[in-house]
């Protein structure tokens, strides 16, 4: 039973939430044995020739880039773990800081390599964006101990009916957003209070048994007026992504080529496509959401950490490169971070 049912929205069902534009996300028991059995029949995924890239973490930077004299920039932690500094404030998308992306801490898929910056060396966030509650995205130890930080709790941001499990575990500074529902949260730098909309984006939800899709998913926008940043959580390609740009065309600066000035899009955990399309994007459709979306740049999240499915952890960066050849785009517009890696952008000038 879906207690936030609400008949007049059509991605509402009286037992959970539905895509926008497709229900083959759900994946029959067969499907899931044969993709299980022809991965291990063909040795996949194979182990990567070349581990993600890594650099030291700029930690002296990342920690006194706030309030007033913040420049906009954001850190790879790792997987869909970004940080993003804009509006004077610390926002983190799906924190997952530790070691496996499971419901066991001694089994399920295990990171490749530490985190860009350990939770012991984080700075003090302030929003914690949540896409789903999926193991990789939602991590019961990472969120607790960003919940006990120095100088209170973050706010936690979530789709509807992740508030409740929140406060299972004791955290209750939650904001819980459906599709298109939005907020503002005061800047820290003196400008104007920045804004937090929460997208449709094409997945699924489940943590246990018997919740397939209870709660919903999604992407952010968020704006501020020196920075505006787009995350698409975990997704299928579909048309949400034209439904966003239309929805904050109104934003959109031509003269800065875009409404968002960075798009982070998953393009990792893509194969195999017959049982993968409609819930992860490959590179390639991961590149006709930027387009979509009109954003300046983009960084490639949700890869080189955790290995989900059938390719090599260091495959989607070169499918990416592929991609960008095939429709001509440059490095800059859309590539991937090393991890621990921080990137500095320009502010948007004031309106
Ligand atoms: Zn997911
Ligand atoms: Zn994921």
């Amino acid at each position: 039973m879906n207690p936030h049912y609400n008949p007049a929205k059509p991605h509402h069902r009286p037992d959970g939430f539905q895509n926008n534009y497709t229900t083959a996300t759900d994946k029959s028991r067969s499907e899931l044995i044969r993709w299980t059995w022809e991965a291990r029949k063909a040795g996949l995924p194979k182990p990567p020739q070349t581990p993600t890239p890594e650099v030291k973490a700029d930690l002296a930077f990342v920690r006194a880039n706030i309030g007033a004299k913040q420049v906009p920039a954001a850190t790879w932690i790792g997987h869909a773990t970004m940080l993003v500094q804009m509006g004077g404030l610390n926002f983190i998308t799906d924190p997952h800081l530790t070691e496996r992306a499971s419901p066991v801490s001694f089994a399920g898929p295990k990171r490749a390599q530490p985190p860009g910056i350990s939770l012991a060396d984080l700075p003090r966030i302030d929003v914690v964006l949540l896409s789903h509650n999926h193991y990789d995205h939602l991590d019961e130890k990472t969120v607790s101990v960003l919940n006990k930080q120095a100088g209170g709790a973050p706010l936690f941001v979530v789709p509807l009916g992740v508030k409740a499990w929140m406060a299972d575990v004791g955290i209750t500074n939650v904001r819980e957003l459906d599709w298109w529902d939005s907020f503002t949260v005061p800047s820290a730098n003196g400008t104007a209070p920045l804004e937090i909309h929460f997208t449709p984006v094409q997945h699924w939800s489940a943590r246990g048994i018997g919740d397939r899709r209870a709660t919903l998913w999604g992407g952010f926008a968020v704006f501020a007026s020196d920075f505006h940043v787009y995350f698409s959580g975990d997704t299928g390609y579909s048309k949400d992504f034209l439904d966003t740009q239309a929805k904050f065309a109104a934003r959109q600066t031509p003269a800065l080529g875009g409404g968002f000035d960075l798009a982070l899009i998953a393009v990792g955990a893509y194969e195999p496509r017959w049982f993968m399309k409609e819930q992860h994007v490959n590179p390639e459709e991961a590149v006709q959401i930027y387009q979509d979306l009109r954003a300046k740049t983009a960084v490639g999240v949700h890869w080189g950490s955790f290995n989900l499915t059938d390719e090599s952890l260091d495959q989607p960066p070169k499918d990416l490169a592929a991609a960008r050849s095939a429709k001509g785009l440059a490095e800059a517009a859309f590539g991937v971070m090393a991890i621990g890696e921080t990137r500095r952008y320009p502010k948007r000038p004031a309106p």
